[in-house]
């Protein structure tokens, strides 16, 4: 499949234009992705129908708390990603080609995409996911807009690392957004992921300003990305730029892939927990079984709205229009 976002330069050169890495690309060489592929001064996106992963998941393993809570969603992944993140949990689908895939893709189409998510009752759409989905925009795209036909709902689960137009047509089909924010440092993502900050931040008021419902993800790493002034930075801007009400992910790192380092002590994320309140209303714990759950208490009156137990949901005080029972405060926008 001939891939979108891109155009010729001299002697057969590409330049890819999906994301800030704007790849020059040569004949018959591969993108950073290693899944876009220049032949003969045309570029192909080779993992268009190749699925890696598919599976009905809870909407809030994405983590989507405050969109349809206690739903499911079809989850679907391919192989690849621009990022090179060392800490990566899905590597062996993201850090490959599809050749070097070992365990070998399923080929599919988006129809039979379709059939699947129609078949399960609570299931409320599709998300694109497990490895970075931007790099299989092509495919997404194609499955978005027969999920749109057929009323259901489209979930990206992304790195933000995109550029504005792609955002921008993506924008027309999707309805939720969950962003790992994987730092507030700009040195932490070049040495650790080999990327930017500014184009994530960038994607990240992008998405807000079309109005799309958003949820960041903020992954803590020991001695890496837990500086208390950073992170305090990290949540001004978000409440300044994105709104005080933009639902944070704290989430609890284990030594994985090629980075080897302890694993966040509960002390630190419940003292981040702490300090995020301040800023926002909406912070949750993830990676992390806590005993009192990791509830949705209103802003206004600390009514607990919704109780979670791991990925089980329980509506409490909360009506069907998403406000408090017990103040009327509105808290969620989407809820079925
Ligand atoms: S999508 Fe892939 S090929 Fe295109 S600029 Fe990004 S890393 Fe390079």
């Amino acid at each position: 499949m001939e891939a979108l976002y891109y155009h010729k330069e001299k002697n057969n050169e590409i330049v890819c234009e999906l994301c800030p890495h704007n790849c020059h690309i040569s004949d018959y060489k591969l993108g950073i992705c290693k899944v876009r592929q220049n032949i003969d001064g045309v570029l192909y996106s080779k993992n268009y129908g190749q699925v890696s992963s598919m599976g009905f998941d809870p909407i809030e393993k994405k983590p989507l708390y405050h969109f349809y809570p206690g739903s499911e969603i079809l989850s679907i992944g391919s192989i690849g990603c621009n990022l090179k993140c060392e800490f990566c949990q899905n590597w062996q689908i993201s850090q490959t080609s599809v050749e070097g895939f070992r365990r070998g893709t399923d080929k599919m189409n988006s129809g039979e995409i379709l059939e699947i998510a129609l078949t399960k009752k609570n299931n409320i759409g599709i998300a694109y996911t497990y490895n970075e989905p931007t790099v299989f925009i092509e495919f997404m795209l194609d499955i978005a807009k027969e999920a749109k036909r057929n009323n259901l709902k489209n979930v990206m689960v992304t790195n933000g690392y995109i550029n504005q137009d792609p955002l921008n047509e993506l924008n027309e089909y999707m309805d939720a957004y969950s962003v790992d924010l994987k730092a507030f440092n700009n040195d932490f993502f070049k040495k650790y992921t080999k990327s930017e900050l500014e184009p994530v931040k960038e994607a990240l008021i992008n998405i807000n300003k079309a109005d799309k419902h958003l949820e960041i993800t903020n992954l803590i790493i020991p001695g890496l990305n837990d500086n208390v002034e950073e992170f305090r930075l990290m949540l001004q801007w978000i409440g300044e730029n994105l709104g005080k009400k933009t639902v944070l992910h704290i989430s609890k790192y284990y030594p994985t892939y090629k980075l080897n380092i302890e694993s966040t002590s509960v002390e630190k994320m419940l003292e981040l927990n702490e300090i995020a309140n301040e800023y926002l209303d909406f912070v949750y714990l993830g990676n992390i079984l806590l005993a009192e759950g990791n509830n949705t208490n209103c802003p206004r009156c600390n009514e607990i709205l919704i109780r979670r137990t791991g990925y089980m949901t329980q509506k409490r005080s909360v009506n069907s229009i998403g406000n408090c029972i017990k103040c009327d405060a509105h808290v969620f926008d989407h809820l079925n």
